[in-house]
This record gives structure tokens, C-alpha cells and sequence, in this order.
């Protein structure tokens, strides 16, 4: 299930707000996110990765980055990219349980996070590149993990370096 987590500043007035996590169609997204990644949109890494592991894997959940240098926030998916550990092929593969209720994913080439677990091996995670300045960029655990207790919830505001809480504003799934 997805969230929708924000923050504002009370100081200069950004607003940030975005989809987190896993919602119900995740499997058009994952192979959408793939055609992207091979096409370049999100970089070399992606791309280079596809045309060495065409039996590859992802991670496509949305989490949110923040740029080392300029502070800005992004909602990017995941994007781990995972390598097969045994001969098991999404595009063969019969499953019994549809991916949801509203949405059975029936038609898309996609890899469940058990599958995920149990047939690939972690490849490399992806250096998410920052869209306005192509720094570097961190996760922001306070937004995709908002629900875990002991998470730190803050994030520094990319207009004026206040510190701000991140809250979550609804559900997407
Ligand atoms: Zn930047
Ligand atoms: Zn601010």
C-alpha cells in the first residue's frame, strides 16, 4: 500500500508532496519504469544495466531523494537493480494471486518483491542523480518508511535549510 507524505515550511512557504511506497499498479509501473531505463531516462546506469542483464530485476517502489548540493526533493522509484539467482522468468511464470483486487497485473512483465527475494541477488543500488544540478542524493527514510516507529521524520528545507516535519497526508491504494 502506498502513502502520500509531505512537508511545508512555515519560514518560506515550499511545499513538497508526493506518492510513496508500493500502490496498486505496480506492475504496468515496473514495466513502464523498464522501457524508461532502457531508453536512457534515467540514466546510463539503468540503461548499461539492461543491455548486460536483459533477465534483470528491479526494485520500483517511489521513494524521495534529496540532493547533497542543492538540497532539492524528488520522488524517483527505487530502482535497485537485482540479478537472476536461478532460472525463474516473470514472463513464463503462472501466477496463482493476482498482484491486487482492483488490478491483476495479468499482461505485465514484472517481479514481485518475494520473487524478488527469492530468485535474484542485489546487482548494485542506483546512484540517483539530482534533476536540477546532477549532484548526488540521499534517501529521505522519514517519507517511504513515515509508518516504521523510530524513524526520523525531518528533512531540511530545500529553500531556506529549516528543518521541517514530514506527515503523512493520505493513502494511494
Ligand atoms: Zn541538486
Ligand atoms: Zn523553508
Amino acid at each position: 500500500m502506498g502513502l502520500i507524505c509531505g512537508c511545508e515550511c512555515k519560514k518560506c512557504g515550499y511545499q513538497f508532496s508526493s506518492l510513496v511506497g508500493v500502490g496498486f499498479l505496480y506492475p504496468k509501473e515496473y514495466s513502464d519504469t523498464i522501457e524508461k531505463m532502457k531508453n536512457g531516462f534515467f540514466g546510463n546506469q539503468g540503461k548499461e544495466f539492461w543491455e548486460a542483464f536483459p533477465d534483470g530485476a528491479i526494485s520500483c517502489e517511489r521513494i524521495v531523494v534529496q540532493c547533497k548540493d542543492c538540497g532539492s526533493l524528488m520522488a524517483v522509484p527505487e530502482l535497485s537493480m537485482y540479478i537472476p539467482k536461478d532460472s525463474f522468468n516473470p514472463s513464463t511464470v503462472e501466477r496463482k494471486v493476482p498482484w491486487s483486487t482492483e488490478f491483476s497485473g495479468a499482461g505485465y512483465n514484472y517481479v514481485s518483491f518475494s520473487e524478488l527475494e527469492n530468485h535474484y541477488e542485489l546487482f548494485e543500488m542506483y546512484d540517483h542523480r539530482c534533476s536540477k544540478c546532477n549532484s548526488n542524493t540521499i534517501i529521505v527514510p522519514g517519507f517511504t518508511e513515515n509508518m516504521i516507529d523510530g524513524i526520523d521524520r525531518h528533512v531540511r528545507c530545500p529553500g531556506c535549510g529549516n528543518i521541517l516535519e514530514i506527515e503523512i497526508e493520505g493513502f494511494w491504494d
